[in-house]
């Protein structure tokens, strides 16, 4: 009886546990295409970065990339770039808040995460890993083209609340148009919207993709 009562505490605390003391990504079995990831700017410059993880400007309070810059998968790239050059006819282009993250920087997210947070899917569990350690999901928002200024969206970026949704109701109208707008532009070349944050978009190929934990500098100096 009191081995079953401590098994049993032992499945509760375990996965707990196991998340903790994880140094790399968990094994995945099966056949992936070699990592190709590309750096976004090298193929369209005009693509804007505000890399948030890179600044303290981001819900753990602290930078957790050592350099601003983007990577993708180069078909996920190649995709992100067409949006960005059909969106000029809606007077926007694409600003990317993250995209290539390395897996041990999903870890850090998930660990700097609150329980609520972790339950409500706003962070990845690093024993799944997300699709930004595949170098296919990306995070995006828009900036007018003609003044330069971020686009007014119903949340911030990250921000943890029910406003993120992409079909929360709220806000302003211009702010639901620019949010319908960038979510047209990414969903017509091959990216899905997430759940549950309108400026993340995961693109179609992501499983042919390996989890990664390969920093910026490793990939291109
Ligand atoms: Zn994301």
């Amino acid at each position: 009886m009191l081995l079953c009562r401590s098994l049993a505490l032992l499945a509760l605390i375990l996965p707990g546990l196991l998340t903790a003391c994880l140094t790399g990504p968990p094994r995945e079995l099966g056949q992936f295409r070699a990592p190709d990831l590309v750096e976004i700017i090298k193929l369209d410059p005009t693509i804007r970065l505000d890399i948030r993880y890179a600044t303290a400007d981001n819900f753990t309070g602290r930078p957790l990339y050592p350099q601003p810059r983007a990577f993708l998968q180069r078909p996920a790239a190649e995709a992100l770039v067409r949006a960005h050059r059909k969106l000029k006819a809606e007077g926007f282009g694409i600003l990317v808040y993250d995209a290539y993250r390395p897996w041990s920087v999903t870890k850090a997210l998930w660990d700097s995460a609150s329980e609520d947070e972790q339950r409500n899917g706003f962070v990845a569990d690093p024993e799944i890993g997300s699709k930004h350690n595949r170098g296919c999901a990306v995070d995006v928002g828009l900036y007018d083209l003609k003044s330069g200024r971020e686009a007014d969206m119903p949340s911030d970026y990250d921000e943890f609340s029910a406003r993120a949704y992409p079909d929360y109701a709220g806000g302003t109208p211009e702010a639901r148009r620019s949010r319908d707008i960038l979510r047209r532009a990414m969903t017509a070349v091959g990216f899905e919207i997430s759940e549950n944050e309108w400026w993340h978009f995961n693109f179609k190929d992501w499983p042919f993709y390996r989890l990664l934990d390969v920093p910026f500098a490793e990939i291109a100096p």
